[in-house]
């Protein structure tokens, strides 16, 4: 039997997401998932903004998006779990905003993500030349292995974020070599703190064709003695959930692994992969 999870889902509680929490678990249902988590984005250093911060009020957010899922959780049981998460943005920036992020509510899930490196806008916002991504990567897998090896969450979301938008604007598929060493070191800490890594099917639909991280990274993360790789769509639209999320976790089983992960309150859950 083909247990499908997908536990990276924005809702209309993201600045970017569409739909309402109601709408999402009713797809999710359609769409044969047997659990789903509500990851809102928190970009911790924009609470200070408040009102003000153009991703709207992050706090206010949170909260509501744990109180949607809380008041929708019961239509669904029997159905369809649905738990309370957050996509922790840049949580190693203001360390102290962060934890006031992670006190809005008992979550059962925290993705962390670098969006945009110190001092720069996300990366979706940059402008690309053929000789400046080089340094461009190089930070952000310094800013990523800063947050797999300090910060507070349960998987690590699209490892190669970045690539996403290179290989879109320029054409260019970088060669991951000068920063090997460092996503080796990302993967040992992940594995040390017994953290996961995403796979993230958002780009299967996107110019660059893959998931994020690939395949490749995923069998490295196994190879180094990864046990948790959590599934995520990324959807920001109800249509769009669970959206490449089986191919996804067949992939992970071509990468040695014969199950994947769930968390429900902060703890791993393993599924098991079918063949
Ligand atoms: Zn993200
Ligand atoms: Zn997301």
């Amino acid at each position: 039997m083909k247990i499908l999870c997908d536990i990276h889902v924005h809702s209309e509680n993201s600045f970017d997401g569409e739909s309402s929490v109601r709408e999402i678990c009713a797809s999710a249902v359609e769409k044969g998932l047997s659990l789903i988590a509500i990851t809102d984005h928190m970009e911790a250093p924009e609470i200070k903004n408040g009102d003000k911060s153009p991703y709207g009020n992050m706090m206010k957010q949170i909260a509501k998006s744990v109180s949607d899922v809380d008041a929708v959780a019961p239509e669904f049981e029997g159905k369809l779990e649905v738990l309370r998460g957050m996509e922790l943005g840049e949580p190693m920036h203001e360390p102290k905003l962060t934890k006031k992020a992670l006190e809005i509510a008992d979550f059962d899930f925290i993705l962390a993500s670098v969006h945009n490196l110190k001092g720069e806008q996300d990366f979706y916002d940059l402008e690309y030349t053929e000789e400046g991504y080089g340094e461009l990567l190089k930070r952000y897998f310094d800013e990523l292995l800063d947050t797999a090896e300090n910060a507070e969450f349960d998987s690590l979301a699209h490892l190669t974020y970045p690539l996403r938008y290179i290989v879109e604007r320029l054409g260019i598929k970088p060669d991951l070599t000068p920063y090997r060493d460092t996503i080796d070191d990302i993967f040992r800490a992940l594995i040390k703190r017994e953290k996961a890594l995403e796979m993230n099917t958002s780009g299967l639909f996107s110019p660059i064709g893959t998931t994020l991280p690939d395949i490749d990274l995923i069998r490295r993360f196994r190879e180094l003695g990864g046990k948790y790789v959590t599934v995520g769509s990324d959807a920001h639209q109800s249509s769009r959930v669970a959206q490449g999320v089986e191919r996804g976790i067949e992939l992970i089983r071509t990468c040695g692994f014969e199950h994947y992960t769930v968390f429900e309150k902060r703890r791993p859950r393993m599924v098991e992969i079918w063949y």
